[in-house]
């Protein structure tokens, strides 16, 4: 699969993988989300036999115990191990039909992508050189529209697609992949390739670091609204830095405005505008943040696969512009099911009048909306509470206020520190949504009390930042 997204990146982790990027949380969670969707969907078919090695060093002996269970009878084989032509294969899960096979290859995604079809004929390319034939090759891949109701239903978490006639036509292409790739590691050198859109396309390549350290922070890849082709375009034809983007170049507006704020240090302040944003928002005002959790698997009753659920909110509440600064918020225990407290604690801290704010508030509405599917006891007062919800991201996006240190990016990330230089994130223990939703997930299994209370202090910290920051950012508009 490295090999077909870029052989560079084949070689490199074969022979040189002190140069691969460190993971990061989220490729960590990612790699957690598969490793437990795989396990899980072995319940689909119950009894069979792990073919897994010890570790990565002893794939011999994977190839040799499935080959032996084959023989023995077996009836389902995990982790079934091949080995043919040089190639290694690992097929999730074989299932003995009659005197055929079915194999099923496991993907936490929610439908099927096209380069899991070519993991799919390199895995059927494998086992096809075997004296097994196989019947039929699946994808099990999550069912996002399966909601929880008590027990997990694994029938009906997992779609089963097969993708055998695809596997088919693809092999001719498989052979000479193959054989492509293996000329590649019989190569004594690092093969000679340049970025390109396969850097991240299908996936992001873990060696970047080393092959994109050329590219400074201020790039034309940080150009608003620039399609990757064009970048492209750019950069074969020798330009890396912004100001070097020839004048003849086409750029829509918005690409445009930030080259030029980037190359004149210019920054965009639309009065009218910000005054007309600024007078329609009514007081008391309420900034209010959600930090949430997602899994594959539905951790509670009437929760979907990936469903984005809420377990803490931070709200600062501010009378009148003159009016002193009040804080409060709510925060999940770990391991229970935060919709309900979490509902009941939102309503009645936002009641009465006056707008809620919140940045980008498609996020905070698409969750108030779902909790008022799931719960719809509540469905009166939390649309009331949705329809006052008003988006402190528009003025950015818009572009009615721009300066040349956000980089062309509107994100709070990116806004707060422009226009109030001196908070930052990065001081935090928990900095970002994903690394809140890391530490709350290892809250549950945190044993030691002081742990627990510096990790909820730390959450409460970040979130807190998030509505603070909203604050300060609406009194940098109101004094404009
Ligand atoms: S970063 Fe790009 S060029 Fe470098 S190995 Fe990865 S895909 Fe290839």
């Amino acid at each position: 699969m490295r090999g077909l997204q870029c052989p560079k990146s084949l070689y490199l982790n074969k022979y040189h993988r002190e140069l691969r990027d460190e993971l990061d949380v989220s490729q960590e969670a990612v790699f957690h989300t598969g490793k437990m969707v795989g396990e899980l969907a072995c319940g689909l078919f119950p009894g069979g036999v792990n073919a897994s090695p010890p570790d990565p060093f002893h794939y011999q002996e994977s190839v040799q115990l499935t080959r032996k269970l084959i023989t023995e009878g077996t009836e389902v084989i995990y982790e079934a191990a091949f080995q043919y032509n040089q190639v290694l294969a690992v097929v999730d899960i074989l299932v003995r039909a009659g005197d055929r096979w079915k194999a099923f290859e496991v993907k936490s995604s929610t439908s099927v992508k096209e380069p899991f079809l070519w993991d799919v004929a390199l895995q059927y390319h494998v086992v096809s050189g075997y004296d097994i034939e196989l019947d039929d090759f699946y994808i099990a891949h999550i069912n996002n529209q399966y909601v929880r109701q008590g027990e997990l239903d694994l029938q009906q978490l997992f779609s089963l697609i097969s993708v055998i006639t695809q596997a088919q036509e693809l092999q001719p292409q498989v052979e000479e992949k193959i054989l492509e790739s293996k000329a590649v590691l019989a190569g004594s050198e690092i093969p000679e390739i340049d970025i390109g859109p396969y850097c991240s396309d299908p996936y992001d390549c873990d060696f970047k670091g080393h092959c994109w350290s050329h590219i400074p922070d201020d790039s034309i890849f940080t150009v608003a609204r620039l399609g990757k082709k064009k970048k492209f375009e750019l950069y074969d034809s020798g330009t890396i830095r912004i100001e070097d983007i020839p004048e003849t170049f086409p750029l829509n507006s918005t690409s445009k405005s930030h080259v030029d704020c980037h190359i004149h240090n210019r920054s965009i302040i639309e009065k009218d505008r910000i005054y007309s944003f600024v007078k329609s928002i009514s007081y008391p005002l309420y900034f209010l943040d959600f930090e949430t959790i997602s899994s594959a698997i539905p951790p509670f009753d009437n929760t979907r696969p990936y469903q984005a659920i809420p377990y803490q909110y931070s709200l600062h509440i501010k009378s009148s512009p003159q009016s002193d600064l009040d804080h409060t918020g709510f925060l999940a225990d770990a391991g229970t099911d935060p919709r309900l407290s979490l509902i009941e604690s939102l309503i009645s801290d936002t009641s009465g009048s006056g707008d809620i704010l919140a940045y980008n508030s498609s996020f905070e509405a698409t969750r108030i909306k779902e909790l008022a599917e799931q719960f719809p006891e509540y469905k009166t007062d939390l649309m009331a509470l949705s329809s006052r919800l008003k988006d402190l991201m528009l003025p950015f996006q818009k572009r009615y206020y721009y300066t040349p240190e956000m980089r062309g990016s509107y994100s709070i990330k990116a806004v707060l520190p422009a226009l109030v230089p001196d908070m930052r994130y990065d001081d935090l223990e928990v900095s970002d949504g994903i690394q809140a939703m890391d530490v709350y997930r290892k809250l549950e299994g945190e044993k030691d009390p002081q742990r627990v209370a510096e990790i909820r202090d730390a959450l409460w910290e970040y979130c807190k930042l998030d509505t603070l920051a909203m604050v300060l950012i609406l009194e940098k508009l109101e004094s404009i």
